[in-house]
Order: C-alpha cells, then sequence, then structure tokens
C-alpha cells in the first residue's frame, strides 16, 4: 500500500482565515483509492518553511500533495520551491500560455504579466489542465517519490482530481479499490443502534462503524477490493443485514438527507403538502426547499408564531389554546387541518414546541407536538429533544422530527 501525506500551503490558513477544505476533500478521496495518508501539514507561503516540511514528508511517504500557492503573485511559490529541491527545471509551455491568455480574453480582460510565470511547467513531469482557472497542477516524480501540486483555490483543486489526478493515481499508485455505503437513520440513538449491530461491528471487510450527527445516527460500511463491482458485492448483504435490524428507523441508504427523502417520497406518491410551523418558524420549509424539484410538492409553509395567528390564519379554537395551550397534541392537530384547508394540499403539516431554553407554559424546552393531516384524519406525535438549554439544536432536530414524522406517515399510505 503507498503512503501519502499532504501539504497544504497558505498563511490565511495558520491565521485561521479560512478552513482547510481541501485536506478534507484529498483525505476522503485518497482513502476511497486505497492510498493511506498518514500527515496532514500546513506551512505558510515561507519557502524556507516550505521547502523543509517537504523534504520531511518526502523521508516519511511515497506521495506528497501540496495544494496552494501556484497562483501569479509573488506570495505564490509553492511551485518554484518544489522544483528547486527536487532538482526540475521550469519552462514556459507556450500552450499553457495560450490557454492562459483565452481564459482572460473570454472574461474580457488582458492578462496581467504576473501570469506569465503560470505557464512555466517543469521540462519533465506531468501537467495537469486546470478546467477552472489558470494554474496548471503537476505531478513530479523521482527516485520512487510522487510530489503532486495542486492549485489552492477547492473548486479548481477537485475539478484537477476528479478529471486529472485520480486516474494517474490509479493508474500508478491505487492498490484496489474501497467503496463505501451509508444508512442513515432517525429516531434511534446512536448506543441503541450499535447495539442492535454489536455483533457487525468487528467485521474486518467491510467495516461497520456508527457515527452520530445532529440528532441522527448513521452506519457507514466500507469495503476494500480489488474492482468496485467485487467490493459492492461485499458490501450487499451485510447492508441489508443491517437495514433490516434498524428497520423502520433507516430512512435511506447513501441518502443524502431527511429532506431529500420526503421529496422523493412526495414526488413518488405525487401528493403536495402544506407545513404550518410554530417553533421551527420555516425550518421544515427551508430544509425541504433546497431540494430541487420541491416546487413540485412543497405548497406552502406559514410562520404562526403568536396564538393570535394560530386562530386567525388557520383556524385554531381559542378555546383549545385556552384549555391546552398552544404546545400540546390538540393544537397540532388544529394547525395541521387548517393548514391543509387553508392551502387544499393534500397533506398538512404541523410543529409546534418549546424551543428554550427555559420552560414556557410549565413545558420544558425541546418539548414539541407534530400534526399530520391527510383524507383518512388526523393525527399527532410528541417528541422530545431531551434539551433544555440548546435553542438551535431544539429547533433543528424538531423540524429533523417533523419532516420524519412525514415520511413515515407517506410511507405508511
Ligand atoms: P490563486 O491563483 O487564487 O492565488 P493558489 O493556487 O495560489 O491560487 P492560494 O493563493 O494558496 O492558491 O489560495 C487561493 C484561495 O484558495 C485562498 O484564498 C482560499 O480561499 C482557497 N484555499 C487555499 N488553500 C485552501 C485549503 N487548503 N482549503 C480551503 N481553501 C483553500
Ligand atoms: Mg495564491
Amino acid at each position: 500500500m503507498f503512503t501519502c501525506e499532504l501539504c497544504s500551503v497558505g498563511t490565511e490558513l495558520l491565521l485561521g482565515d479560512i478552513l482547510n477544505t481541501n485536506a478534507q476533500y484529498l483525505s476522503r478521496e485518497l482513502a476511497a483509492l486505497g492510498i493511506a495518508v498518514l500527515h496532514q501539514g500546513t506551512v505558510g507561503d515561507n519557502p524556507q518553511r516550505l521547502a523543509d516540511e517537504l523534504s520531511a514528508s518526502l523521508k516519511r511517504s511515497d506521495i506528497v500533495i501540496l495544494t496552494g500557492g501556484l497562483g501569479p503573485t509573488a506570495d505564490d511559490i509553492t511551485k518554484e520551491v518544489c522544483c528547486e529541491l527536487l532538482g526540475f527545471q521550469l519552462v514556459r509551455d507556450e500552450s499553457i500560455l495560450r490557454s492562459i491568455a483565452a481564459h482572460f480574453q473570454k472574461r474580457g480582460s488582458v492578462m496581467p504579466a504576473s501570469n506569465l510565470k503560470q505557464a512555466d511547467v517543469p521540462a519533465s513531469g506531468t501537467v495537469f489542465e486546470n478546467t477552472r482557472g489558470t494554474a496548471p497542477g503537476m505531478a513530479l516524480e523521482k527516485d520512487g517519490k510522487c510530489v503532486i501540486l495542486l492549485p489552492g483555490p477547492p473548486k479548481e483543486m477537485s475539478a484537477m482530481f476528479d478529471i486529472s489526478v485520480r486516474p494517474f493515481l490509479l493508474n500508478k499508485y491505487a492498490d484496489g479499490v474501497i467503496v463505501s455505503r451509508s444508512i442513515r437513520t432517525f429516531g434511534i440513538g446512536e448506543s441503541a443502534m450499535a447495539e442492535r449491530i454489536a455483533d457487525m461491528l468487528d467485521g474486518e471487510n467491510p467495516t461497520v462503524a456508527p457515527y452520530a450527527k445532529e440528532g441522527e445516527a448513521l452506519v457507514r460500511v466500507t469495503a476494500k477490493a480489488e474492482s468496485a463491482e467485487a467490493a459492492h458485492a461485499l458490501l450487499a448483504p451485510v447492508v441489508s443485514e443491517i437495514t433490516a435490524r434498524l428497520g423502520e428507523f433507516v430512512y435511506g441508504i447513501d441518502a443524502g438527507s431527511l429532506q431529500e427523502t420526503v421529496v422523493k417520497l412526495l414526488l413518488e406518491k405525487k401528493l403536495k403538502a402544506a407545513f404550518a410551523e410554530s417553533c421551527t418558524a420555516g425550518y421544515v420549509a427551508k430544509r425541504l426547499t433546497e431540494i430541487p424539484g420541491a416546487s413540485e410538492v412543497f405548497d406552502c409553509g406559514v410562520v404562526t408564531y403568536s396564538n393570535a395567528m394560530k386562530v386567525k390564519l388557520l383556524g385554531v379554537s381559542e378555546q383549545t389554546l385556552r384549555e391546552h395551550g398552544a404546545v400540546s397534541e390538540q393544537t397540532a392537530r388544529e394547525m395541521a387541518e387548517g393548514v391543509r384547508a387553508v392551502s387544499g394540499a393534500d397533506v398538512g403539516v404541523s410543529v409546534t414546541g418549546v424551543a428554550g431554553p427555559g420552560a414556557s407554559e410549565k413545558k420544558p424546552a425541546g418539548l414539541s407536538y407534530i400534526g399530520i393531516c391527510g383524507k383518512e384524519g388526523t393525527f399527532a406525535v410528541r417528541f422530545e429533544t431531551g434539551r433544555e438549554h440548546d435553542r438551535e439544536y431544539n429547533r433543528y432536530v424538531t423540524s429533523s422530527k417533523a419532516l420524519d414524522v412525514l415520511r413515515r406517515y407517506i410511507n405508511s399510505l
């Protein structure tokens, strides 16, 4: 197995001005190629420290991938430092120069003289075209080691990786392929989930790993094999066994999110839904409308925060509010019925709860009721996040619960 290190170049990374998303992207992609990333380093735009870092990396690893510092300005030094250290000579490439000039021409501007140096590439070595910007990337191979230089801007870097670097690495350095699948759940805690699949957690190929995130839990199953087909064949029985054991809690395999799953289900069943939100104040509507195609299934969302508006817009009865309070099963039911009636949608969905911090109507923060009204009738579900002090968490997880209640309802039709 080949070993690899990442070196991110840029003083702004060290100052905390930007987050090192390039390292995350590359680590994930390299792991998927079966290339082990042993170390991640970051250095500022300083020639000596960059040279020191690269020398140290080359002692430890077969491949070093650097990002950043390929631009036209004086502080962009990565290419010069790497070529000097490895003994590669830089020569100006006329065809790269023409494509950089064309890049500026397309934007109606003239190429600044400082960009000339971006057309300098090592006389021997592999050059990677930049389809999103001007600086080409490159691979310098020497004495069994390989140094890869990629541009800093994440979109340029990831496009170059996709188009040129992955095939380059697959061809020369990859050692089998790694494929992962994620089984996503809502409503079961990480430890309860792990308990159900405890006997599967020691597997070596595939490996099974549980994760928890923002009120959700997922299991990642990862297999390594000679080919993608062989990896999928190893994954299939394990994924279906885990899916069976987690049952109703599973909302998707390799699904993007709960909202994506809900939009897909509504589209499949040709249903339109309308939403009335109190404590989440549009969070459910926002999440659903992030998904392309939402306009086919999302009819409307209203935020009825005050009791007066619950009465005026949704027809919730004043008596219900007086006797049970705004955060109650009865109010949730009437809100769902009201928004369905007002909109004429197939399904009305409501959320009313206490976001916190602190109790309201003598009800604890994190408590909510989700109402659903369809042509079969109305019901409401009680939910507690269990967190008293985390208003943002309560709002987010309550919106997830509303999406999950809707998902289960559509599945039951
Ligand atoms: P340019 O031609 O834009 O100067 P470059 O290859 O010289 O590109 P840098 O100057 O190091 O790259 O970085 C350009 C921009 O790319 C940074 O301002 C930052 O927004 C982004 N960037 C650089 N490195 C990273 C990183 N490791 N993670 C995320 N973003 C990064
Ligand atoms: Mg730069």
